[in-house]
């Protein structure tokens, strides 16, 4: 027998549950640590009982399970319709992208906000967001915060009277990773001028080692400045700044319309 007939029978098969695994996948990723959670896991004990009633043949439970059911169902699409319009909205690659993009809007906001008002004050720092290489073996070594980024939570580590302001905080994403993170110092080979103090060499030189964004507030001058690649650009303006990360973490998208969707659909099973 040819080898097409033989692994015909199993490709629709295999193609349905390719499908219903994708499906469960993302349904169980958006409940995750949800109120609906706790609806996803009843939902698995009723058939579990289910299906017991139904192996042991016990008609009356069965029967009532039946006519719960259906009010369940209608029950349910009420109490959770808030939850299942986000649900639906996320599935669709536009909400997505949308989505993400706001949310990124809104932390470049934010996060520009809280460094030209230290800047004003005069308030020295070092803000790294962490690209493509991870910076945990610093974070491990310095105080660990693991929290939402806040534009006030910054500002109050870089406080001068408070205990974790000297060193450089880490960010990846939008969480604060950590602060009072001790970098090595820039190589005296590279970019460095006489009138760079520590702070810059620090900036400067975690550059030289890790793909990381350096941001720097200096309390002298109150200029910013950002590095990365070794190179450390100084006295960087507000819009400039913005238009700097944006093209770091958000560049923009040239892809057809198309394989944008197919990125999106990969993108949980490319993460795992
Ligand atoms: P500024 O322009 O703000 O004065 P600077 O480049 O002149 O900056 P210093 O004046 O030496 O640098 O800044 C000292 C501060 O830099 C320290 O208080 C500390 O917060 C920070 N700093 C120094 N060395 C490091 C390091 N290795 N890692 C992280 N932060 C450092
Ligand atoms: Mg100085």
């Amino acid at each position: 027998m040819p080898l097409s007939q033989v692994i015909a029978p199993f490709v629709v098969p295999t193609i349905e549950i390719s499908f219903i695994a994708i499906a469960v996948y993302y349904l169980l990723s958006f409940f995750w640590n949800t109120r609906a959670m706790d609806l996803v896991l009843g939902i698995v004990v009723f058939l579990f009982i289910f299906l017991l009633a139904t192996w042991l043949s016990f008609p009356v439970l069965q029967q009532l399970m039946r006519y719960f059911v259906n009010v369940a169902v209608i029950a349910i699409l009420i109490i959770f319709q808030p939850e299942l319009r986000l649900a639906l909205a996320k599935m669709s690659v536009k909400g997505k992208r949308y989505e993400e993009l706001t949310d990124f809007e809104k932390f470049l906001d934010s996060l520009t906000h809280s460094i030209y008002r230290m800047a004003e004050r005069r308030v020295g720092a070092i803000i790294l967001l962490e690209n493509q290489d991870s910076l945990d073996e610093y974070a491990a070594k310095a105080v660990v915060l693991n929290a939402q980024f806040s534009s006030e939570l910054l500002e109050s580590v870089f406080a001068v009277t408070s205990p974790l302001h000297d060193g450089a905080v880490i960010i990846r994403g939008s969480t604060i990773v950590a602060a009072s993170v001790i970098l090595p110092l820039a190589d005296e080979s590279s970019q460095i001028s006489r009138s760079m103090g520590t702070r810059h060499r620090a900036a400067l030189g975690i550059t030289q080692l890790r793909d990381t964004l350096s941001i720097v507030i200096s309390e002298e001058s109150g200029r910013v400045s950002i590095a990365r690649d070794s190179i450390m650009t100084r006295g960087v303006k507000i819009d400039r700044f913005k238009g700097i990360l944006r093209s770091i973490f958000n560049p923009p998208k040239t892809e057809t319309t198309s394989k944008f969707a197919l990125q999106e659909w990969l993108k949980p099973w490319k993460e795992t």
